[in-house]
């Protein structure tokens, strides 16, 4: 094989600019089913483990937020792609304290604050120069001990210190729910993250809650029906992982 291709293609033979095209199309079709504004909620394209190229592409077919679950790669990918000024990169891997400086000084939100002190070592890092980060608590909501999240007891108390953080600002909720196949059983988390941001939009009414981040490949119609405003699709744009 020697002649490169000219576009990368993702592995199972298709477009990035299709792929991406035909994941939007699937959100404009869940929104219509569920009997929802076709500008009530957007794809975050997922792109852990896939290269730069690929981003490119999908930044070139109209995609603009991007998720990433691994620092350095996601820094090297940001240094490629830094004349691209209108890609949002979204933090949504596993969060540690000694990676606290680096997320806040790349990135624009961050899903995955799920306790306090990684809450405060955030607005201590966030540069000034940059706006406050936009923030998703993380909540444990099908109570799997392997999984990362605040519980949805400690949610409020989580919640409230915060906003009381000054280079934060907190949008909303994300989880990563138990994985079924079963369309009817996906819903049932969801419905239960989406109560939890009722339940917090009725504490705080004046703060900027507006972020329901739930839903992935398998199970984004089941979340767009209640209520997603964000769904997070890697499989979906990029195909599988190795
Ligand atoms: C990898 C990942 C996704 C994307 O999952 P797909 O099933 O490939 O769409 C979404 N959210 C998080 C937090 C992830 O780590």
């Amino acid at each position: 094989m020697s002649d490169q291709p000219t576009r990368a293609t993702p592995d199972q033979g298709r477009l990035i600019s299709h792929t991406i095209v035909a994941a939007r199309h699937r959100l404009e079709q869940a929104l219509v089913d569920a009997g929802r504004p076709a500008d009530s909620a957007a794809v975050l394209a997922v792109s852990k483990t896939k290269p730069a190229a690929l981003l490119r592409e999908a930044f070139e077919a109209g995609q603009r937020l991007f998720g990433e679950n691994y620092l350095q790669e996601a820094m090297e990918k940001q240094r490629s792609l830094a004349d691209l000024e209108e890609i949002e990169w979204h933090y949504i891997g596993a969060l540690q304290s000694n990676k606290t400086r680096d997320v806040a000084e790349h990135f624009s939100w961050v899903h995955t604050v799920d306790r306090e002190k990684i809450a405060r070592r955030l607005s201590e890092a966030r540069p000034d120069t940059l706006t406050p980060l936009n923030i998703c608590l993380q909540v444990n909501i099908s109570r799997e001990p392997s999984k990362s999240g605040v519980t949805p007891e400690a949610l409020p108390a989580l919640a409230e210190q915060v906003l009381a953080l000054p280079n934060l600002k907190l949008r909303g909720l994300m989880s990563i729910p138990a994985i079924s196949d079963d369309p009817s059983r996906q819903r049932l988390p969801h419905a239960a993250l989406r109560e939890l941001f009722e339940d917090l939009v009725g504490r705080y009414p004046e703060a900027p809650l507006d972020t329901l981040s739930m839903g992935m490949s398998g199970d984004m119609e089941a979340a767009i029906d209640e209520g997603a405003t964000l769904v997070r699709l890697g499989t979906a744009i990029f195909g599988s992982r190795d």
